[in-house]
């Protein structure tokens, strides 16, 4: 091991001892002078304006050495040439980027997560969640014996055969699927590619259980990789909170927090959704747990929730877990009236005593100004609230720390006082 690694050894611990000899030359990034500060700071992004020169003419995919302008090396990283995103970090150390180095790194991710796979209680959780688990462009969702892949960057896209490899090779796995048709592909020159990648192709419906309920997912139309399982541990504290409370889902999807409200014991659970086929899966996600009687509504929670006010319905527990409003920071004003509106209805439909579960998944609308819309909205709603717990992913989900732009999912649990 080279001096640097000794001193620094939680630094270097991808650095295995099979990889530091014969490492091929690769071609090569030139930073313009300056611009290697943020790769210093471990962000693994290098932005299209940052590069002076390509040298070697790199395919779409193709690994290749950051340097800076001094020439001295960075990192290495997955070439994008059609993104602005023109590459992004492998690793900080020189080594061969390999089957093995994604065996390796994808290995870990899933060692990571073993306490939360729990048999007949939850066999659905995140197994690699890109550029938090230092993979970009590689999310790997375990549904049962089902690993859906979803690839967004021409990086992960060039390692395909290798990455599915490696998932089909996982204990209890039988079958790799893929769903790469994020919209993010267009932004690589991706074509989308869904479809059996390893193992049976069918079925393409499959069932899973979480913290003990059972939902079908849609592989091949369910949204994302087919569930929600970023909100696992929220949908339990939804179940800790319902006993005896009329409930709102807004947003339902498969019905992923008005069946946890049911059975955790809600007096009444009523849930909004617009698409019929995620409605038509929560009806039978319903029968599977024999949790009936959740009146399921199709149509626009903007228009529904005016409904229930001019009718003088009212709830003690409502949910708001909307769809991505803005991407980016520059949407975000528009999205803060999306998100206005919604909470400020939900403030008023709540009982005194009430609580509201709000989430936001915009990773342009950062937590402080999620905080402020909520606040804004109960005070134009004329409703006194405290905010009683902060929320996110589960530990599936993490958050590097040098990587900001994984934080996208925000909830805050608010209690209406009177
Ligand atoms: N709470 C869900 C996930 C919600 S994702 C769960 O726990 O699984 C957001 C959902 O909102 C999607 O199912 C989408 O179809 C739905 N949706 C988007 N716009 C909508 C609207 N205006 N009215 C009702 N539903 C909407």
């Amino acid at each position: 091991m080279s001096g640097h690694s000794v001193r620094f050894p939680e630094f270097a611990s991808r650095v295995s001892r099979f990889t530091i000899h014969h490492l091929p030359l690769l071609k090569k990034l030139i930073l313009k002078p300056g611009r290697e500060k943020s790769l210093k700071r471990r962000h693994p992004w290098v932005f299209s304006g940052a590069v002076a020169r390509v040298e070697g003419e790199p395919g779409a995919g193709e690994t290749v050495e950051v340097r800076s302008s001094s020439g001295a090396f960075l990192a290495v990283a997955a070439y994008s040439p059609r993104s602005q995103i023109v590459a992004r970090v492998w690793d900080w150390e020189k080594r061969a980027i390999d089957g093995a180095f994604f065996n390796e790194c994808i290995k870990q991710a899933v060692d990571q997560r073993q306490t939360l796979l729990n048999p007949g209680a939850t066999d659905a959780v995140r197994l690699v969640h890109a550029e938090s688990d230092g993979l970009p462009g590689i999310v790997a969702d375990r549904y049962a014996s089902t690993i859906v892949l979803q690839l967004s960057s021409a990086g992960a896209e060039h390692w395909r055969e290798a990455i599915a490899d490696t998932l089909a090779a996982l204990p209890g796995v039988t079958r790799v699927w893929e769903r790469s048709d994020a919209e993010v592909r267009n932004l690589e020159g991706l074509p989308a590619a869904t479809g059996p990648l390893r193992g049976d192709p069918q079925p393409t419906q499959i069932t899973v259980t979480e913290n003990g309920l059972m939902f079908r997912v849609d592989l091949e139309h369910g949204h994302k990789t087919g569930f929600y399982l970023d909100q696992r541990v929220n949908r339990q504290q939804v179940r800790a909170a319902a006993s005896g409370r009329d409930v709102l889902d807004c947003f339902s999807y498969t019905g992923g927090f008005a069946l946890n409200a049911a059975a955790g014991g809600a007096r009444a659970v009523t849930a909004a959704e617009s698409s019929a086929d995620a409605l038509d899966l929560a009806r039978k996600n319903a029968e599977l747990n024999r949790l009936p009687g959740v009146d399921w509504i199709e149509g626009d929670v903007f228009h529904l929730l005016r409904k229930f006010l001019d009718e003088g319905r009212r709830f003690d527990l409502i949910v708001l877990d909307p769809p991505k409003f803005a991407p980016t920071a520059a949407l975000a004003a528009k999205a803060a009236r999306g998100y206005k509106d919604i909470n400020l209805l939900a403030f008023k439909l709540l009982r005194a005593g009430g609580l509201l579960f709000t989430f936001s998944c915009s990773g342009g609308v950062t937590a402080d100004l999620f905080r402020k819309i909520v606040a804004g909205s109960a005070l134009d709603a004329g409703v006194q609230a405290q905010i009683i717990g902060r929320t996110g992913p589960g530990p599936d989900h993490p958050v590097a720390l040098n990587f900001p732009e994984g934080d996208y999912l925000k909830g805050l649990l608010c209690r209406r006082t009177e």
